[in-house]
């Protein structure tokens, strides 16, 4: 039997494309769109002002399929957290964050990720596979219903040193305002499935996210920045880490190909048609290990050509990482450089910490396919040593 469209995935162009197949008019496309992503109908029997026979054929054709749901789980600060099932023994995390201005939506692109970051868990768990892109929105759709069904507990005010902190405009009503792809893996090493996924969120037919209130953040996949730039500029957020390339390479091995120099490049280039007139950014802090005052210093004159704005993570420390997290009065201090230096600087409060839901706390359960992390686990140096 010839397997189903996981139609919930298909772009809005794709999707205009099926239904000419199928023998309909490009208006069914958006009537389809308005059906599953609006009203989050998942039945086609339901979906009244389809004809009868086209209904059928929807039914015998394609299906709307998300990962089954295996734990939901909400945080004293009204942060919830749900890990999907993805098969083969691999599971991913999406995160809700509610705020009283707007609700942020963390989205997954990978089954572990292949980067291998050395201060973040999901890179420790290696890699298994990219989502697809039914997956990738799959994660909206449900939390959309979720929350729609339960209500959003614990909104608190929004706090002045979040990553989006201009951006309060936006009506009350909608439960979700803001996507991140910072959950787990690297949405530009899955680069057609977190596009497609992108354009559904952006087309107003369907979720109607503005492009400044989706970001991508990226340890930096140099070509597939300026593909994004091309295909679909949205908010971007760069996970920099190190003000140096010594240190990047140690810290985010991608760097080893595409060096600080070149990065920086592909910032300049992705701000001639970005939604913003900045990056943002990112920057974990590890005890003696980034967080000097010589590191915010080399930091401002390395990004000095690229306007930006600075988001300092504080580190969250998992089994066996060998890290520290950097003191809270360290990273005030490196703020402070920062800000004094010209650059609008926060630092991301940390959510849900109880339910393991902030940054880089992201495991969910992989089955590794590279053989990396046992490699990576045999040669760990502690970092402040091997510097
Ligand atoms: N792969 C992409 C997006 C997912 S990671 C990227 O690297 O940008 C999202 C953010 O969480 C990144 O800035 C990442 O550096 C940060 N992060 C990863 N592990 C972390 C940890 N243990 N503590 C704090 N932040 C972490
Ligand atoms: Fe992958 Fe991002 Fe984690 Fe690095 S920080 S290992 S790129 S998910």
């Amino acid at each position: 039997m010839q397997s189903r469209v996981e139609i919930l995935g298909l772009s809005p162009d794709a999707l205009t494309t099926a239904c000419g197949q199928w023998g309909q008019k490009p208006f069914r496309a958006r009537q389809l769109l308005r059906w599953i992503h609006q009203r989050g109908q998942s039945d086609f029997s339901q979906m009244t002002d389809l004809a009868r026979d086209f209904r059928e054929q929807l039914q015998a054709r394609a299906q709307v399929l998300t990962p089954p749901v295996l734990r939901d789980h909400v945080s004293a600060d009204g942060t919830r957290k749900w890990l999907l099932d993805v098969g083969g023994g691999n599971a991913i995390e999406t995160v809700f964050i509610p705020e009283t201005s707007r609700g942020t939506l963390c989205v997954s692109t990978q089954a572990g990720c292949a980067v291998h970051c050395r201060f973040c868990s999901t890179g420790h768990q290696g890699f298994s596979r990219n989502l697809s892109s039914h997956e990738i929105i799959g994660q909206l759709w449900l939390a959309l219903r979720a929350l729609e069904r339960d209500g959003v507990r614990g909104r608190v005010p929004l706090s002045s040193d979040h990553l989006d902190d201009d951006d309060t405009a936006e009506p009350r009503s909608r439960l979700i305002s803001n996507v991140v792809f910072m959950g787990m893996g690297e949405p530009l090493q899955n680069y057609e499935a977190t596009l497609a996924a992108l354009r559904i969120m952006l087309d107003d037919h369907a979720y109607g996210l503005s492009r400044r209130r989706v970001t991508v953040s990226t340890s930096g996949v140099v070509p597939m920045i300026d593909r994004l730039r091309l295909d679909c500029p949205v908010a971007l957020a760069v996970s920099l880490h190190a003000p140096d390339d010594s240190l990047r390479d140690q810290l985010v091995p991608i760097n080893r190909k595409y060096p600080i120099d070149e990065l920086l490049n592909s910032c300049l280039r992705y701000l001639d048609r970005a939604p913003r007139d900045f990056i943002t950014f990112e920057y974990v802090m590890l005890d003696g290990v980034n967080d000097s005052d010589e590191c915010a210093e080399q930091l401002l004159e390395r990004v000095r050509r690229v306007p930006c704005k600075f988001n300092l993570i504080p580190f969250n420390p998992f089994p066996g990482s060998g890290l520290r997290k950097s003191p809270a009065e360290r990273v005030r201090r490196f703020a402070q450089r920062l800000s004094d230096g010209g650059r609008v600087t926060t630092i991301r409060r940390t959510r849900g910490d109880d339910i393991d839901a902030a940054c880089g706390q992201l495991a969910g359960e992989v089955r590794d396919r590279t053989g990396v992390n046992e490699r990576i686990r045999h040669r760990v140096i502690p970092l402040a040593e091997a510097q």
